[in-house]
């Protein structure tokens, strides 16, 4: 069976005897393990990326760039193995697997453009004969903690711009995806980095803590659960470090008695159901205004489910995989049986699907649930599986009332016709990402992506412009070269320009 490992130092190390099962959730069955780092690999990886670090720092930004464009050859190249690796683990089907891929490669392309980012600010004759400007230098070593439900995007997300910014990177992807973050990281090998400034050191959480405490490491990017982020950005924030953690959603779509009803159901079904409902962008709640517009959406909703199609992930008419692992799906059961124990509709039922020739896999079917309210555990709660709840509202600033009185803030949207409402919407909605008629708002790369409230604990966002200022600080230096003619007396006032 293959056992997945570490990449410290340029090499592949799979030489621990402490490894942990790697599902493939379309079968149900094992098929690879991955190795669980300690102490010492994450001590070898510090020390390498250390080591590597003072010739990365100088090495200039156009050179670090062309890495990242042979970088983005070959992941376009292996573009087939990746999503398979990626299908394997985590379910997903490969025309969804290709659009992560995608957007991950845009941040790659982002980061090619480094020596553009990189260039600072100048003021000449800030004084007499004193000239001003600021430069954007490198951290040292940071790390990336990452989560299940994008094994190569999200990482992308971090490293290509930590890297091509000059930094070292340790990188902890999800025990349970490690294969294709892996692979990819291969790539970037291959792409000509010199070993050391790129490490992955796979494992649970007994890495995380290390890699948090460790007095080498003076960032952490984190994306994952609320709880998990909660506590990483306490615990790094206390010793100092940098530390950007982006956590759990619970996405509302609000759908206007004037919306066009068969674009916003097309929307909806992709947002809902795409990749099992486990993305942290995925609309969870439409929040129907009215009840000619919520029993519209409702009956179109549940006639256009009829048709959607939960499978392996081979298949590519499947339009979405399993769940991540037999526990996660038995979660999302309980939740689905709660909202209809607290008095909801279970309109559409995917409790218990068939796929043929799968018996054991980690199958739940698109489910729609009607007349939730806000009380519901399974209306609190991030499900993260293909659920859509309807909650029915009176009016629009209702529907904004509930969405700003939950505690997350990831992503939202609105459908309508009506451009005064969508402006006032996205003007006083308390949502980080905000989409009008747009249901999965996910910034492009040169933007910066970012949640509110219990979705993100931070400063700077991920990626984007916030990405290159999370992972640089910013040096202010003021330069005199005295003129042989012109002498300065003593001063010991404050000086000014006055
Ligand atoms: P998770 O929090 O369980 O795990 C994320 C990472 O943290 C993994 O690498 C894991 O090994 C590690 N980890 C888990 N428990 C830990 C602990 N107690 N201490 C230290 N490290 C720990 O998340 P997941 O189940 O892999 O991913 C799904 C979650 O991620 C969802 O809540 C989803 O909304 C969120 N997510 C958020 C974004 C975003 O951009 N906001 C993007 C993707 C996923």
């Amino acid at each position: 069976m293959e056992t997945i490992g570490h990449l410290i130092n340029g090499e592949i190390r799979a030489d621990s005897e402490n490894t942990q099962a790697i599902f493939n959730p379309s079968t149900g069955s094992v098929e690879k393990r991955v190795v669980l780092g300690g102490v010492a690999s994450v001590e070898d990886a510090v020390a390498a990326a250390k080591a590597a670090y003072p010739v990365w720092r100088a090495t200039p930004p156009i050179r670090r760039a062309r890495v990242m464009q042979e970088f983005k050859r070959l992941l376009e190249a292996n573009a087939d193995t990746i999503c398979r690796l990626i299908g394997e683990e985590h379910g997903k089907i490969k025309h969804d697997a290709m659009g992560e891929l995608q957007r991950g490669i845009e941040n790659v392309e982002y980061a090619c453009g480094v020596p553009e980012l990189l260039k600072g600010e100048h003021s000449r004759n800030v004084g007499p004969n004193i000239d001003s400007w600021s430069e954007f230098q490198p951290l040292g070593v940071v790390a990336g903690i990452t989560p299940f439900n994008f094994p190569v995007m999200v990482p992308l997300w971090m490293y290509p711009l930590a890297i091509a910014c000059g930094n070292c990177f340790i990188l902890k992807p999800s025990e349970r995806v490690p294969g294709s973050t892996l692979f990819v990281a291969q790539l970037l090998q291959e792409a000509g980095l010199p070993p050391g400034v790129f490490n992955v050191v796979n494992g649970d959480r007994e890495v995380v803590d290390q890699l948090i405490a460790h007095k080498g490491i003076s960032a952490i990017s984190f994306v994952g659960s609320t709880p998990v982020a909660e506590a990483i950005y306490t615990k790094a924030s206390a010793l100092g470090k940098r530390c950007q953690a982006l956590g759990g959603a619970k996405n509302h779509a609000i759908v206007m008695p004037d919306a066009d009803m068969d674009n916003a159901v097309n929307q909806l079904l992709g947002a809902a159901f795409g990749s099992s409902g486990e993305r942290c962008m995925a609309l969870s709640v439409a929040v129907a205004v009215g009840d000619a517009a919520a029993d519209m959406l409702v009956s179109k909703l549940s006639a256009a489910m009829e048709d959607l199609k939960v499978g392996a992930f081979e298949d590519e008419s499947n339009d979405f995989g399993p769940v991540i692992t037999e526990a996660h799906k038995e979660r999302i059961l309980g939740l689905i049986t709660s909202a209809e124990d607290d008095g909801a509709d279970v309109v559409v039922d995917g409790r218990r699907p068939y796929v043929d020739g799968y018996p054991f896999g980690f199958y739940v079917g698109a489910t729609l649930i009607d007349r939730v309210t806000t009380s519901m555990e399974s209306y609190r709660q991030e499900i993260f599986g293909p659920v859509l709840q309807v909650v029915r509202v009176n009016s629009m600033e209702e529907a904004m009332q509930i969405i700003n009185e939950h505690e997350y803030g990831n992503g939202t949207c609105i459908f309508t016709r009506d451009g005064e409402a969508a402006r006032y919407f996205s003007d006083h909605i308390e949502v980080g990402m905000v989409g009008i008629n747009v249901p999965l708002p996910v910034p492009v790369a040169y933007h910066s992506f970012g949640g509110w409230k219990r979705s993100f604990f931070g400063d700077l966002s991920a990626y984007g412009p916030d990405g290159v200022r999370f992972y640089t600080r910013r040096k202010t230096i003021t330069q005199r070269w005295p003129s042989m003619n012109v002498r300065e007396g003593v001063t010991f006032s404050m000086p000014t320009m006055k």
